[in-house]
């Protein structure tokens, strides 16, 4: 029994090693992952740029348009007033055709504003996420030779532990094995406690003396009574 229990110690050792690798390169390969922004990015700032361009187009489409309408109304209204148009008939026409040219323009007119501040928002919108994907793809280019160097390694270090995990298992009786496995899932890593003067070191509770004798004369695997972990004496 006593060589059980340093067994399961030393095992629980390796594991507690093996649990904080596996988590390192989590986050590592995490931070590798992160790379699938990039392209994600370059996506949407095409996306960007296209729709910059499109406004400006508009806008500049509809600036031709409230000119073209200017000179129009102009034109009208120096053949009303110029004199050149006598016949009342012909008079009465050319003050229609202005009539709605003006109208045309005012509208023309009223919907530059919000082409202007359009056009000037995706301009900014394509700034502000060409910045920031230069700095991603900076940032990117600096860190990622580390960071897969540093999954690499930390990849090789789980498998070693795996291997010296496996070793130290094989040493262990099945049933006991089974028990160690299943605490170390609920107890979050420590499936073992030594105990000092009757106390449980995991859970700091006395344990009662019908454990402690148990525990004494070591004939089988003696669990405490409060936290369930596999108890081994000092
Ligand atoms: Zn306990």
């Amino acid at each position: 029994m006593q060589l059980s229990g340093d067994l399961l110690l030393s095992l629980q050792e390796v594991d507690r090693r093996l649990a904080a690798k596996r988590e390192e390169l989590e986050l590592v390969d995490a931070q590798l992952e992160a790379q699938a922004e990039i392209p994600v990015l370059t996506e949407r700032a095409e996306e960007e740029r296209e729709n910059a361009i499109e406004r400006r187009a508009h806008l500049a489409r509809l600036e031709t348009d409230v000119d073209a309408l200017r000179q129009r109304v102009d034109e009208l209204e120096e053949r009303i007033y110029g004199g050149s148009v006598t016949n009342l008939r012909e008079l009465t026409a050319v003050e229609e055709e202005q009539t709605s040219a003006r109208r045309e323009l005012m509208q023309a007119e009223e919907s530059l504003g919000p082409a202007r501040l359009a056009a000037d928002d995706a301009e900014r919108a394509r700034e502000d996420l060409a910045a920031t994907l230069e700095e991603r793809a900076t940032t990117w280019a600096e860190t990622a030779p580390g960071l897969r160097k540093q999954s690499k390694a930390t990849k090789s270090e789980v498998e070693t532990l795996e291997a010296e995990r496996a070793e130290s298992a094989k040493n262990v009786p099945a049933g006991e094995l089974a028990l160690y496995d299943q605490l170390l899932f609920r107890r979050k890593g420590v499936a073992v406690a030594r105990v000092e003067r009757g106390v449980c070191l995991a859970c700091h509770i006395t344990l009662p003396l019908k454990e402690s004798s148990r525990l004494r004369r070591a004939d089988a695997l003696v669990t405490c009574g409060n936290c369930g972990r596999i108890l081994i004496p000092s």
